[in-house]
């Protein structure tokens, strides 16, 4: 089947959503395809909050400020400050869908602190922030008439003549491929954390978009920066939110020492992640961990307010390792968080591949450059995805309709019955994903050095090889997860290739890029952003662009 829209957005988290009720209130025919139900996106795992300068005491420039330190002067500042100055606006008109932020006993917004920030200006709901977001959002949408196609998986984008006019996904329920044709494409797809293991991020995030748009010629920009958030809990990964730390939470080591003040005497806890992440790391190899963890310690805060703002974590402290974290501190340590790379975009979601926008985690615009400061993710893909929407409704009014596609889709239903027709050789997708997600942690993690990249990139590339042969076991039609998992599988390992290439070319230390081979930041030689192109047939291609300064020339970054 070949179902036609203006505008097709691919991912219904927030990013997605946002896009959607935007081109929709513009005009456009909108339609959403994701690969999960939209509420499961996820977006609703985010904990902690959405930042925004709403607070008199506060303003855009200070927010900017702070991000653009955050992302060690990677970040492009007319981005930035583009984010800054809408952020008030797009969290009041969250209110106004219906989220209940917090409120003190004044009734006003309340706001906690979160890393890296000089003012406490993070909106929240408990801990549970994406959801509530999630949800009203979702309400609208459905509203406004926006169409779902709940459980769609995107398999390749349509870009016929060097435009991009569609996508072809499976409808899982019922096994069959479709081409969703369209005048433009939003992908909003979310992140990529499977590609480590372990990672804070749910088995969804495999990162689609990004390798979507890269196998459709778009580049991949910022790839290399990839975040540690330090507080992932022992043996599970599961986030035990900043907020925690907001909040006034310690971090201590097995002496019950707040190893903090040896790194970052002023902020403490609240440092940057990039930061606190290799500050744990150092403790641990220098042999103040236990069993390879540190410690989170929230006793001093009470039961009151740890049941009252942080219910969620204390849950899940409580059900995976049986500890209260009223009474004990609990072990901790750094684990793959987010990507602050993506396919490049201009502050209105336009990529360089003519018809294609992205938005979200899959984006890279660049707003968070080296590091993203904690609760600026939400924000983003509220601001961004609205921009897309915004942009795609006004591009698409002097697009043409299509006739073409039925080779497209055939060539597509072909290559996947080719999968499923494979036979069994001995590899399956299990083993590959995670021996890719450990190789990764393991040598493109927190520290990372000239031969273990190599080696890193040498051993994705034989994955890639391997995973030629791996054989869909289920043969069925209805809700195939094995296919699934196959095909997110070589999504995988395009992201991977990605970034490790990303992290050979930068040769200094910056952000979450942490050279022990190049231990310094190098602004003469590397303040540019890095990006990769697929080239057909060849090895990837590497090409820079500089990076956008507007007000704020580079210091040194301490805190
Ligand atoms: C545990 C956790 C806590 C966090 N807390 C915070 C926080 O407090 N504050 C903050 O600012 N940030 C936080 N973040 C980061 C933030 O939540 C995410 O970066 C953000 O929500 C990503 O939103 P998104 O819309 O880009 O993608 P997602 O919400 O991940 O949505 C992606 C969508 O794409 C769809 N999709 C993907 N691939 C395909 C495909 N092949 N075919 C069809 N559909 C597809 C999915 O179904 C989904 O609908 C947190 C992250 C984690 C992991």
């Amino acid at each position: 089947m070949i179902i036609d829209y203006d505008v097709l957005v691919l991912g219904a988290g927030l990013a997605g959503m946002r896009a959607a009720l935007e081109a929709k209130r513009r005009g456009a025919s909108v339609g959403v395809i994701s690969k999960v139900h939209p509420l499961r996106s996820h977006s609703g795992a985010a904990e902690g909050g959405i930042n925004a300068a709403l607070d008199p005491g506060d303003s855009w420039e200070i927010h900017a400020f702070d991000t653009i330190k955050g992302s060690d002067y990677l970040a492009d500042q007319d981005a930035v400050e583009i984010m800054c100055r809408e952020a008030p606006r797009d969290l009041i008109e969250m209110e106004h869908m219906g989220v209940v932020f917090f409120r003190g006993p004044d009734g006003k917004l309340g706001t906690r602190a979160f890393g890296g920030a000089s003012k406490a200006r993070t909106y929240f709901v408990a801990d549970i922030t994406g959801q509530a977001l999630l949800n009203a959002l979702y309400d609208t949408i459905l509203k406004e008439g926006v169409k779902t196609h709940d459980e769609w998986f995107a398999t390749a984008l349509y870009v016929p003549d060097g435009t991009c006019r569609g996508a072809v996904a499976i409808d899982m329920l019922r096994g069959e491929l479709h081409l969703l044709r369209a005048k433009a494409v939003i992908l909003a797809a979310g992140g990529m954390g499977r590609v480590y293991e372990p990672s804070t991020n749910a088995l969804i995030c495999t990162g689609d978009g990004h390798a979507l748009a890269y196998r459709a010629g778009a580049p991949l920009m910022d790839m290399e920066m990839v975040q540690y958030h330090p507080t992932t809990l022992k043996g599970t990964g599961f986030l035990m939110t900043e907020g925690a730390r907001g909040e006034g939470a310690y971090l201590t080591n097995k002496d019950g020492e707040r190893f903090m003040q040896r790194y970052a005497p002023k902020m403490m806890e609240l440092a940057s992640r990039d930061v606190v992440s290799r500050s744990e790391t150092i403790e641990l190899a220098e042999g103040r961990g236990v069993d390879g963890c540190v410690f989170l310690d929230l006793r001093h805060l009470g039961a009151e307010l740890i049941h009252k703002k942080l219910p969620q974590i204390h849950e899940i402290a409580l059900n995976f390792l049986g500890l209260d974290m009223v009474e004990v501190p609990i072990p901790i340590r750094p684990g793959m968080h987010y990507i602050m790379g993506g396919v490049k975009t201009d502050p209105d979601g336009a990529t360089p591949l003519a018809g294609l926008y992205a938005a979200g985690e899959c984006a890279c615009v660049s707003v968070h450059g080296g590091n993203r400061l904690g609760a600026n993710s939400l924000l983003d893909t509220l601001v961004f995805g609205r921009r897309a929407g915004a942009h795609s409704a006004d591009y698409v009014k002097s697009v043409k309709p299509l006739t073409t596609g039925e080779e497209f889709l055939k060539s597509e239903q072909q290559r996947i019955q080719a999968l499923l027709d494979r036979p069994y050789k001995g590899e399956t997708h299990a083993r590959l994903r995670l021996e890719l997600g450990t190789l990764m942690d393991e040598k493109v993690g927190v520290y990372r050095d000239e031969a273990g990249l190599e080696d890193a990139l040498a051993k994705v590339r034989a994955i890639r090889t391997r995973a030629r042969s791996v054989s869909v076991q289920d043969k069925g039609r209805i809700y195939n997860q094995a296919l699934l998992f196959a095909l997110e599988l070589d999504y995988m390992i395009d992201c991977a290739e990605a970034t490790i290439m990303s992290a050979i070319e930068r040769k200094e230390s910056r952000g979450a890029q942490a050279r022990s081979d190049y231990p310094k930041r190098d602004d003469a030689n590397w303040l540019k952003h890095i990006l990769v192109t697929q080239t057909p047939g060849a090895d990837p291609k590497i090409s820079y662009l500089p990076v956008t300064i507007t007000k704020w020339q580079p210091m040194e970054r301490t805190y």
